[in-house]
């Protein structure tokens, strides 16, 4: 019986897309994060791609048009902060629309000399809640992929929102079991409001200050670094690089020297 109900299931649910080997192996050569990471998580990386392929719709924006290969780098870069959690973690969204140039506007920068933070527009990205769809641009994710160590991953930061809003709150704490969200709640408000302080004190802070602008984008730049630039992040905020560790699993960059 069970399984005959097990053949039924396989006879109506859809296979996992399956990259060849010759292209995964172009998106991992792509995607910097994805060629860090050791050959157990890799393969994993690469089945959650095929269900990702499977499940979500890329949809263009406009007239804006993307190839195969293309999406395939976006599977693998929406699933990489999922790697330890899972793909349930990817639940409740259906939609990644994809914008042609770049509209991250909000990598801000400290002037040391002058003590000024120049902040740039909102962040249009944002809106990730609830089961609204992902909005990226191919312009950021290209960004992302010429400098993968600057600290900027901004597919996993929309990723950490959707994480964030899983239990139903957008806050800065992706669903954890009760004792883990304690601790993570704690340090991640002692570490959120040194930053606010250094910034209120003009003192350059040690990470993007976007992350100041709200505890749950607080998590998701803090999210950036830790796939981008780990010892950045471990060297400013321990205790959170820590939580952030055991939530994704080792950074791909964690062995790189800052
Ligand atoms: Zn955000």
């Amino acid at each position: 019986m069970i399984s005959l109900l097990r053949r039924l299931r396989r006879a109506f649910a859809p296979e996992p897309v399956h990259l060849d080997d010759a292209e995964w192996s172009r998106v991992v050569a792509r995607v910097p994060w994805a060629a860090a990471l050791d050959p157990a998580r890799r393969e994993r990386l690469r089945a959650l791609v095929g269900r990702f392929l499977r499940d979500k719709a890329i949809v263009p924006a406009g007239d804006f048009a993307i190839d195969a290969h293309q999406a395939h780098v976006l599977a693998a870069l929406c699933c990489l902060p999922v790697l330890e959690f899972g793909y349930g973690g990817l639940a409740g969204w259906s939609e990644l629309i994809l914008y042609p140039d770049t509209f991250r506007a909000h990598r801000s920068h400290f002037d040391e000399h002058t003590g000024v933070l120049t902040e740039g527009e909102e962040e249009l990205a944002g809106e990730a809640w609830d089961r609204g769809p992902v909005i990226l641009s191919w312009g950021d994710i290209e960004a992302d992929l010429a400098e993968p160590d600057a600290g900027f991953n901004v597919a996993a930061h929309e990723i950490a929102h959707k994480l964030d809003v899983l239990d139903g709150v957008m806050d800065g704490t992706p669903p954890l079991p009760r004792d883990w969200q304690r601790k993570w709640a704690r340090d991640f408000q002692a570490a959120y409001d040194a930053l606010c302080e250094d910034l209120d004190h003009e003192r350059e802070p040690a990470i993007d200050a976007y992350a100041a602008s709200a505890p749950e984008e607080f998590f998701a730049v803090c999210t950036e670094y830790h796939f981008s630039a780990p010892q950045v992040l471990a060297d400013a905020m321990p205790a959170v690089a820590a939580h952030l560790e055991r939530f994704y699993g080792p950074s791909p960059f964690r062995s790189r020297a800052a």
